[in-house]
């Protein structure tokens, strides 16, 4: 059967525009469907604008740190519209890059909502296509749970288009999101605070990190309350927002801002026109190619719920492109050793096993820990601690965990997930010189392990 095209991409986020593009540069005929915005959640309302938000609020450590060095800055303002028109210029910049990227590269732009007709047949704008791969790669939507007044609640989705920073912010959450806006409105001057449900917030990083931001975000004033959940929002006459927790306690606010995890964006998609399966989580269920149930139906990034970073769905998308159309060049997505970064205000990043993972593996686990007040705050007030954490296997000498925070954590610790991915050992580390003076050389010069 001759079918309209060869490969058929829904979603024209991370990992579509690249499974689109390397298919389209490897001669099959695509076409790529996008309802919302090109470049998806990352390029729009995500890492992107996110980034240049947490730039924003970072220039308030450095105004603060200014005077140790002999500045004077007395009469500084900050005006939250001219950040976010700013922001919003770039993100159209880069709307037209990604324009010109899919164009060039041969892919038929479809603007639209795309919705599943069978396993070889999409509608959009009401008109069919047919193509012999499906490829969904529809990302995912802020989830937020059904309690009363929850339309008062806004998401990430909405934080970057308000038009005033509210004086007072609650953040509900504890993950990635939470802790990164929490630091960008605390940061940018509202009075802001961080609610989660359980102990302590970044539930599955190490312990470690845990703490110490918790200890780094109090220093800066932040109010975290943990075992803290909403059971309901309601707006009182003058306006601002009342929160009701569950232990009873009420809050007032002007911005309830929810960051309770994401759902795969499955609306209206005619999933079930094919007969597509689910995993028990609600995500599209694949196996190690990417391919569903339905043979012809593949799908890649958050939609599948495995890792939701736009690199791993990059790699997903360019492993199906491989996969489909250069099958000598394939190679499966390595899994192992993805490093991370929360863009919280000070940074983490982490690549490899946390202590805990260690032993729960069974590892025989040596650990080495440094914590320091960094050089370029020894002339400012600054009390901020940067923790560095490395997590060895005793028996081999294999480092297993890098884990940090602190200033530039992510950069340092992209440089080091290459060593993990290369299979250092601490020797290496240790006989690796520094550069000097610099924060990141402590994590060549960590000698005595930490007493456990
Ligand atoms: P997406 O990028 O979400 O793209 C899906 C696209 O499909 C969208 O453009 C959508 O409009 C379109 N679409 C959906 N349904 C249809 C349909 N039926 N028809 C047509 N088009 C459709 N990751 C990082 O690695 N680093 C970060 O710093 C980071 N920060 C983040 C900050 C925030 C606030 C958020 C929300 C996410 C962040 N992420 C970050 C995660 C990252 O954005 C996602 O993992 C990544 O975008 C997933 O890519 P994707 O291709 O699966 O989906
Ligand atoms: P996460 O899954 O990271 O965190 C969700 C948080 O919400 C958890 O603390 C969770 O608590 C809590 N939660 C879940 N359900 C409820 C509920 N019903 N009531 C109260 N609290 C609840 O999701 P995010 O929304 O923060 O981010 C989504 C994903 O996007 C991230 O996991 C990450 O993969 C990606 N991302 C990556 C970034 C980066 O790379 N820097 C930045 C932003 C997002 P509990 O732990 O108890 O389950």
């Amino acid at each position: 059967m001759a079918f309209d095209f060869d490969l058929f991409v829904i979603g024209a986020g991370s990992g579509g525009v690249r499974a689109a593009r390397f298919a389209a540069g490897f001669g099959a005929r695509v076409a790529v469907a996008e309802s919302r915005y090109l470049g998806g959640t990352c390029v729009n309302v995500g890492c992107v604008p996110k980034k240049l938000l947490v730039y924003g609020a970072h220039v308030a450590d450095e105004l603060e740190q200014a005077r140790g060095f002999g500045w004077s800055v007395e009469s500084v303002q900050f005006d939250w519209p001219t950040l976010i028109a700013n922001k919003t210029r770039e993100i159209q910049r880069l709307n037209g890059i990604y324009r010109n990227l899919l164009v060039s590269s041969g892919v038929t732009l479809l603007e639209g909502h795309a919705r599943i007709l069978g396993a070889h047949e999409v509608e959009v704008n009401g008109q069919s296509y047919s193509a012999e791969h499906i490829l969904v790669a529809v990302g995912g939507w802020p989830q937020v749970p059904e309690i009363p007044g929850r339309e008062l609640a806004i998401t990430s989705n909405e934080a970057f288009y308000l038009e005033q920073l509210p004086k007072r912010v609650l953040v509900v959450g504890g993950g990635y999101i939470a802790v990164e806006f929490a630091s960008i409105f605390h940061g940018l001057g509202a009075q802001t605070t961080l609610l989660y449900r359980g102990e302590r917030f970044l539930r599955g990083f190490d312990e470690a990190v845990r703490t110490h931001l918790e200890e780094e975000l109090r220093k800066k004033g932040l109010d975290l309350q943990f075992s803290s959940d909403i059971a309901a929002i309601e707006r009182q006459a003058n306006g601002s927002l009342l929160a009701t927790l569950r232990d009873g306690r009420v809050l007032e606010a002007d911005c309830v801002f929810y960051a309770t995890g994401r759902r795969p964006m499955l609306d209206n998609l005619g999933l079930e026109n094919a007969g597509v399966a689910l995993d028990e989580r609600g995500f599209i269920q694949v196996d190690d190619e990417y391919r569903s149930n339905v043979p012809s139906i593949l799908a890649i990034g958050d939609v599948i719920g495995r890792v939701q970073l736009t690199p791993v769905a990059l790699a997903e998308g360019m492993a199906v492109a491989r996969r489909l159309y250069r099958p000598a060049e394939y190679r499966p997505v390595d899994y192992a050793l993805i490093p991370t970064a929360v863009f919280s205000l000070p940074n983490i990043a982490t690549v490899g096993l946390t202590e805990q993972q260690a032993l729960e593996q069974g590892y025989r686990v040596q650990v080495f820990e440094s914590r320091f007040r960094a050089m370029k705050l020894t002339l400012t007030d600054c009390q901020e601690r940067t923790l560095m954490k490395l997590v060895v296997d005793a028996d081999t000498d294999r480092v297993l965990g890098c884990h940090m925070v602190g200033p530039e954590a992510g950069e340092i610790i992209q440089g080091l997930a290459v060593a993990l991915k290369a299979g250092a050992t601490k020797e290496v580390f240790d006989e690796t010189l520094g550069i000097h003076p610099s924060a990141a050389e402590e994590f060549v010069t960590m000698r005595t392990p930490a007493s456990r």
